[in-house]
């Protein structure tokens, strides 16, 4: 794309130049992000940012939007071929906006739900007490049994027939394992509650068929688009046939005003190259650089909730090495690797502090390393995590990660050159 950003606004043009090269020559390991492709930035990028288009294709509450409502209906029938949902809608503009409307598309305020507690690996919109959904509803919550750390069903049963929810929501921020979701929704239909499945962090894993999915199981189903998926920022809700216009309505006008009909563009794109063969392998390396990862910080010494993970991350338990996931996140990205503090089962310090890491391998596997470089990386995580304070040893992993990254390309950003000196 032409770029006169710089001349316009040399000071903004200098802040996307520098977090451009912030990305290229650090190991991202936030397991929630990811690089999505150029053609998406520059669907995003486009003058379908300049459209209201309040409504759903064919429906909508202003002129000019022919063009438009080819690009909603083409996102949604991507989204419909790639999860095999019913019905879709791909107007919320973020995970947290999906839940909203899928919450009160089903509930009142006041109604009861059933949720993974936030601190065991669920969602803030997962009944949390400083999130709407903790406000609005009344919040219950399941959470890790404390010998395997995985889910509980029968637990998860006992408290659903205890609490008598409303809506059993299922899905998770932090949690390296497989979910049941059959088994959720035999739960579910047991108590008479609706089953609200969120895969926000799975969503690319079950659409490459290497995750079983809720869909066919959870009367709704919401996801992210820039995760695992690999889209622009956003959200999407996919439904039974039954639930389908009471959704529509609780996004617009329940919810939200117009659609962001360039994001809309852009997660069309994204489903196009889910929708390809080559997204199958990318999460097939997915999955092998965690369990690359997983078992190398493992050999390493370090301790892996529930000592794996099946999926493209994984929660580390810092206890034995006496110090916080603030301070491990800190060093950590002070020898070139981002990854973020996470609290873990039954965790002693609070959240600000927690006792743990999440580590994740999507966005690091977009830029093509494999289970060997995860080795690499695996093994300086746990050399500087050993020795948080040992300052040359985290400069000389700091340029170890800076030749490692120079291999790899960033979609969309050009390499630096003299000029960025
Ligand atoms: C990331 C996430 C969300 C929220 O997505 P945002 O786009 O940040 O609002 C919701 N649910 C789960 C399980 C998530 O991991």
């Amino acid at each position: 794309m032409p770029n006169s950003l710089g001349s316009t606004d040399p000071q903004v043009a200098s802040i996307i130049r520098r977090e451009e090269l912030r990305q290229l020559s650090t190991i991202e390991l936030i397991a929630s992000e990811n690089f999505t492709s150029q053609a998406v930035m520059q669907a995003v990028g486009s003058v379908l940012t300049n459209k209201y288009a309040e409504g759903l294709p064919g429906k909508r509450y202003y002129g000019g939007c022919e063009v438009v409502d080819e690009a909603e209906t083409l996102a949604i029938e991507r989204a419909k071929e790639l999860f095999g949902a019913a019905h879709v809608n791909v107007q919320p503009h973020s995970g947290a906006s999906a839940n909203i409307a899928a919450y009160l598309a089903v509930a009142q305020p006041g109604d009861r739900i059933l949720g993974m507690n936030l601190s065991e690996g669920g969602h803030l919109t997962h009944g949390s007490p400083v999130n709407f959904s903790g406000r609005l509803f009344e919040a219950h919550f399941y959470g890790v049994s404390p010998d395997t750390e995985t889910i509980d069903y029968d637990n998860v049963r006992a408290i659903a027939q205890r609490v008598r929810p409303k809506v059993i929501v299922c899905g998770a921020s932090a949690y390296s394992r497989t979910i049941d979701f059959a088994a959720f929704r035999a739960i579910a239909d047991d108590v008479g509650a609706l089953l609200f499945a969120d895969i926000a962090h799975i969503a690319g894993i079950v659409a490459a068929r290497m995750h079983p999915t809720p869909i066919g199981h959870a009367q709704l189903t919401t996801t992210t688009t820039h995760k695992t998926l690999r889209g622009p920022r956003g959200g999407m809700i996919m439904s039974d046939e039954s639930h389908g216009a009471l959704v529509d309505k609780t996004v617009f006008p329940g919810m939200q005003g117009g659609p962001l009909m360039h994001v809309i563009a852009g997660k069309a794109v994204a489903f196009g190259e889910a929708l390809k063969p080559a997204f199958r392998d990318y999460i097939s390396t997915v999955l092998a650089n965690a369990r690359a990862l997983a078992e190398t910080i493992q050999e390493h010494g370090l301790r892996v909730v529930s000592g794996g993970t099946d999926n493209h991350l994984m929660l580390v338990d810092l206890t034995a090495l006496g110090i916080s996931g603030r301070k491990a996140e800190r060093v950590l990205e002070a020898a070139g690797m981002t990854a973020n503090k996470n609290a873990i089962p039954n965790d002693t310090r609070p959240p600000t502090q927690t006792s743990g890491i999440r580590l994740g391998t999507p966005a690091m596997t977009t830029r093509g390393m494999t289970p060997d470089h995860m080795r690499t990386i695996g093994r300086w995580i746990a050399e500087v995590l050993h020795t948080p304070d040992d300052l040359a040893k985290i400069a000389s992993v700091r340029a170890q990660v800076h030749d490692l990254t120079s291999a790899f390309p960033l979609p969309g950003v050009e390499r630096p050159s003299a000029h960025d000196d």
